[in-house]
């Protein structure tokens, strides 16, 4: 069966989220770890983890995900930048040692200018001092449009970061469909060629969960702008294909499509009907 859900407000905590995912028709679910400013976090309620955490068991839910903010760049230009993120990234990792066993996403980041391989270095020098053996999340790098300076638009940029991280065995990667079109991946034409391509580059055994969004631009654009299911470029039929394929149907799918809890109750439950569709 389809493993599929969307992006929730944490704001009332984890329970409730879990409770707001069974009743959207959910099965997993991502939550941004604290406002995308970067703000600091309000202190873990580890009974209210603890629930959350029998809850995803009880109802049979594959991982979730915890998505660092969207602001948080390990590769800034300043020490004080990079330093910021780092510590981030420390205190949300230390957190969700509350929740064992689910994902933690990042956008690799945006080297402002030092160049692709600097950024590259300074993101796997950041993970090499934040990862540790005995961690029980492990941490995702998300595919990006490649808009401005950003790390991650090619595979091959999340690879050379893998190459140099010391316990790449605490990594994976997260696919977001309207991120590797707007990259210029077909994966519209040709969502063989890309998974090949994938595989090939990254290992398919790396790719952890799916952000399943439809795109306001087409392929190659680099933009980075996300539509609802069907509204977009992508259309239904490729995204159909996608929650089909052998390849990915077992990995937990998000939504981070521009819908209220309404709409994101009516995507989840298109895309379970035409997941079982031949
Ligand atoms: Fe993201
Ligand atoms: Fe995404
Ligand atoms: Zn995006």
């Amino acid at each position: 069966m389809l493993h599929i859900g969307c992006h929730l407000s944490s704001s009332k905590g984890f329970a409730a989220m879990g409770r707001q995912a069974l009743e959207l028709g959910a099965d997993t679910f991502q939550f941004f770890t604290r406002n995308p400013r970067g703000s600091r976090a309000k202190e873990l309620d580890t009974a209210d983890a603890a629930s959350l955490l029998a809850l995803l068991g009880e109802n049979h839910f594959a991982p979730i995900v915890a998505h660092a903010p969207y602001t948080l760049n390990l590769c800034g230009a300043t020490a004080e930048n990079r330093r910021f993120a780092q510590e981030t990234m420390a205190d949300d990792l230390r957190r969700l040692e509350h929740l064992p066993g689910q994902y933690y996403n990042f956008h690799p980041g945006s080297h402002v200018g030092q160049g692709t391989a600097e950024g590259v270095r300074l993101i796997a020098r950041a993970l090499n001092l934040l990862l540790t053996p005995d961690q029980a999340t492990t941490v995702l790098l998300e595919t990006m449009a490649g808009k401005g300076s950003e790390v991650g638009g090619r595979f091959e940029e999340l690879r050379e970061i893998l190459d140099q991280v010391e316990l790449d065995g605490k990594m994976g990667v997260c696919l977001d469909t309207c991120h590797v079109s707007d990259a210029g991946y077909d994966i519209i034409h040709d969502l063989d060629g890309v998974l090949t391509e994938f595989d090939k580059v990254l290992g398919l055994g790396r790719l952890k969960a799916i952000h399943l969004n439809d795109s306001k631009n087409p392929r190659g654009s680099h933009k980075d702008r996300h539509a609802c299911l069907g509204e977009g470029t992508i259309g239904l039929e490729a995204l159909a294909r996608i929650v089909r394929h052998p390849a990915l149907r077992d990995l937990p799918f998000c939504l981070e499509t521009p819908n209220d809890l309404d709409g994101y109750r009516r995507e989840i439950a298109l895309m379970r009907e035409l997941a079982e569709r031949k």
